[in-house]
């Protein structure tokens, strides 16, 4: 049975993983923008490379890619029907990856927010947001 996504397809979101400024990125920063939280793009010298970081929240932000990164009970995280070995030894790596960066941010003192790609344009990642706004503002 043939993956769900094609060669094609997949070599174009191999690419998007590596690559700065991926779509659900700058739709992440459009919303910050829009509630006027101040931000930095992919600062040097912070465990695991976030993509974003509030300052005034101490929170750094991850756009992850549900399937990258396993997002739990998601649809878009379905393991592939071939490879399956393949797909769950690469993933599962990239899981344990997330987590030993969080265990390292949190011991910088960092808070963390995921933002998940099936989350952003939907309310989940503004009640994020608010709740940072309650927390600190
Ligand atoms: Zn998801």
């Amino acid at each position: 049975m043939a993956d769900h996504l094609s060669v094609q397809k997949r070599s174009w979101n191999m690419s998007q993983i590596r690559s700065k400024d991926t779509a659900p990125e700058k739709q992440v920063k459009r919303i910050l923008r829009r509630f006027k939280i101040n931000y930095r793009s992919h600062p040097q010298n912070i465990p695991g490379k976030p993509d974003i970081v509030l300052p005034r929240f101490n929170t750094v932000v991850f756009v992850h890619g549900c399937f990258w990164h396993q997002h739990k009970n998601c649809h878009r995280a379905n393991i592939p029907k071939s490879n399956i070995a393949y797909w769950k030894v690469k993933l599962l790596n990239n899981v344990k990856r997330d987590r030993k960066y969080s265990f390292l941010l949190k011991k910088e003192g960092w808070k963390i927010l995921i933002v998940w790609e099936c989350e952003i344009g939907h309310n989940t990642l503004l009640k994020k947001l608010s709740h940072l706004e309650k927390q600190y503002g």
